[in-house]
């Protein structure tokens, strides 16, 4: 099967999505952009091996592609609209082709998300690069820079959960309902566009979870230039990770798991606005922590100073 069959066979579907002059076959891809509008662009990659095993499902690893990137969307308060995907395969296997594919359009179809183009080559190993397109109204896209001193800090759903996932997959617990909750938070994380839509209007400053909470709230700090408190005893754990593990343990992969893709923001509104904006989400929204003067991350553990050292994802060490 030669490139041209591969697009034509799994990517080149009738695009649904609006806003799109000429689509895939082209040389590029010719797009409308809305009225009144900024864009959002992101891209993230994907290598086999590293961001995820090679053996996870096909379809999971199409799932998460889209994910990730719909993640950094939601994290702007953004509107995913148009999609492109460089694919570098070390095989061309038709059954993976057609798990990937149908992975990679549920997560887009969710979001009525449009794929318009991409490039399509051979190499060493499987690398997967999403971008996508998005827009907010001008000047509205959430930052990471803005958070003020006095602000609280919160954070969608629960964290931890997808890094256990991954650690039990790897690990091969045997299979619960608690186990396999926890490993498909890994292959089918929920990115939170409609969250990240509802807090942009009260949000100061707002990154999505991918490298650990505690890795992804510094940065978010350090962008802003203040300070923070995290209070452990207030991270929002779910039941099955604490079915399965001492709170330790669960704090653990909580703090520097990463593969979370909820989203973490400051705000000064009123509590009971906040958790109206979570309700209407469809995701609880959980205050964890204090916005302060200075810089740097300090943790509490039930208000008593606790040293966390951080060993949060990094790509080059
Ligand atoms: P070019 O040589 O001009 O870069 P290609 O022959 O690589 O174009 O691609 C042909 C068309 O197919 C282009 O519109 C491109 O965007 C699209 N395309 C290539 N690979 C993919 C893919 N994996 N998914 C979606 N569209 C793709
Ligand atoms: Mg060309």
């Amino acid at each position: 099967m030669d490139e041209f069959e591969i697009i034509r066979r799994y990517f080149a579907r009738e695009s649904s999505g609006e806003g799109i002059r000429v689509g895939i076959g082209d040389d590029g891809a010719v797009l409308i952009p809305s009225r009144d509008c900024d864009l959002i662009s992101v891209v993230d990659t994907l290598v086999s091996g590293i961001h995820f095993p090679e053996t996870l499902a096909p379809a999971d690893i199409g799932y998460r592609a889209v994910a990730v990137n719909l993640s950094d969307i939601a994290a702007m308060g953004a509107r995913p609209r148009w999609m492109t995907l460089a694919l570098t395969l070390a095989n061309v296997e038709p059954v993976w082709l057609d798990g990937f594919a149908r992975g990679l359009f549920e997560a887009a179809d969710e979001h009525a998300l449009a794929l318009v183009g991409g490039d399509t080559t051979r190499g060493e190993q499987t690398v997967i690069s999403v971008q996508i397109i998005a827009d907010v109204d001008t000047g509205k896209a959430m930052l990471r820079a803005g958070a003020q001193p006095g602000d609280a800090i919160y954070v969608t759903g629960t964290v931890g959960d997808a890094a256990a996932g991954l650690s039990i997959l790897q690990s091969g617990l045997p299979r619960s309902d608690d186990v396999d909750y926890l490993i498909r938070q890994f292959t089918r994380p929920a990115a939170r566009i409609e969250a990240g839509a509802a807090i942009a209007s009260i949000a100061h400053a707002a990154i999505d979870l991918s490298d650990g909470l505690y890795a992804d709230l510094e940065k978010l700090l350090l962008a802003s230039g203040v300070a923070g408190s995290l209070e452990l005893a207030d991270i929002p754990l779910s039941s099955q990770l604490t079915n399965l593990m001492h709170e330790d343990d669960a704090l653990r992969f909580a703090l520097a798991g990463g593969d979370d893709y909820e989203l973490c923001f400051t705000a000064s509104a009123a509590e009971d606005k906040i958790a109206d904006i979570g309700e209407s989400a469809g995701v609880a929204i959980t205050r964890l922590g204090q916005v302060l003067e200075g810089s740097g991350l300090k943790c509490t553990r039930n208000g008593d100073e606790y040293d966390y050292q951080d060993a949060g994802y990094r790509h080059f060490n």
